[in-house]
């Protein structure tokens, strides 16, 4: 999939940011929100001079809550990055450098660990702007990844936050983007996992939505593919129910999940 999709749209160059800082304020305003609004906010801050720790630091939060409206939840989002540059300040010197430093699986813990910190918000830092070779997924992965037949049915989640009962967990999807580039060398995994999420969010956006548009999509021979394993998956189910004492087998109906 990387390879056909970096075929049909080229280098993302993401994250669309001038500094790290600017991706950890990013990745924070972005929740829920569409990046042109992000990016209005991101003007903002520019503007006020609060793009930078220091800046951010000296703002006052009634303040940034004005500066971020456009990127909504400012009562949430406000006291969230203040808390993250408290962190810096209080954990790693006010240092971003200082963070991408220690181990990930220590500085992942603690960005989770903070107030409006998911594990997507996590992981984009991580990789985006400390450099650490962490997958991203996120919701265009899931529709893809259920879409593809990507993940056996057992390995979803049941979880209450899970899109539904039968939708993969976040740990699954980017466990199965990890899995995926195991065998590229080591040292190429932060630009594979930059360049891979980056090019799901590209199709997403262009074919991938909620009523999906395969026809010019490229990844559409892929999913042929995954359409005809499926197909004799249930013809092999088939089979074996006419068996008696067979256990069942359980297959994702990818009719159903593209309807969404
Ligand atoms: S739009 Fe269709 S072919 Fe493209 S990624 Fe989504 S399910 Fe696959």
């Amino acid at each position: 999939m990387h390879n056909q999709l970096a075929a049909a749209y080229g280098p993302q160059h993401w994250w669309p940011a001038q500094t790290p800082f600017e991706v950890v304020l990013g990745a924070y305003l972005t929740q829920n929100t569409a990046w042109k609004a992000v990016e209005r906010s991101l003007e903002n801050l520019r503007a006020a001079g609060a793009l930078t720790l220091d800046g951010l630091r000296a703002l006052p939060l009634d303040e940034l809550r004005r500066l971020i409206r456009p990127s909504g939840f400012i009562v949430r989002k406000a006291p969230a990055l203040k808390a993250f540059v408290a962190m810096l300040d209080a954990e790693f010197g006010g240092s971003l450098d200082a963070l991408a430093a220690a181990p990930t699986s220590a500085v992942r813990r603690r960005l989770l660990a903070l107030p409006g910190v998911g594990p997507e918000t996590a992981d984009a830092i991580l990789l985006y702007a400390l450099g650490a070779p962490v997958p991203v997924a996120d919701e265009y992965l899931r529709r893809i990844a259920e879409r593809h037949e990507l993940l056996p049915v057992p390995h979803r989640s049941k979880s209450p936050s899970a899109k539904s009962p039968r939708s993969p967990s976040y740990d699954a999807l980017a466990d199965l983007t990890r899995r995926a580039f195991a065998a590229d060398p080591p040292a190429r995994h932060v630009q594979l996992f930059n360049e891979f999420h980056a090019l799901t969010v590209a199709v997403g956006k262009a074919h991938c939505r909620r009523a999906p548009r395969c026809e010019s999509c490229p990844l559409a021979p892929d999913l042929r593919r995954a359409q005809k394993q499926a197909r004799s998956g249930t013809a092999a189910e088939t089979a074996s129910k006419s068996k008696p004492k067979t256990p069942k087998s359980r297959r994702v109906s990818l009719a159903s999940s593209s309807s969404r």
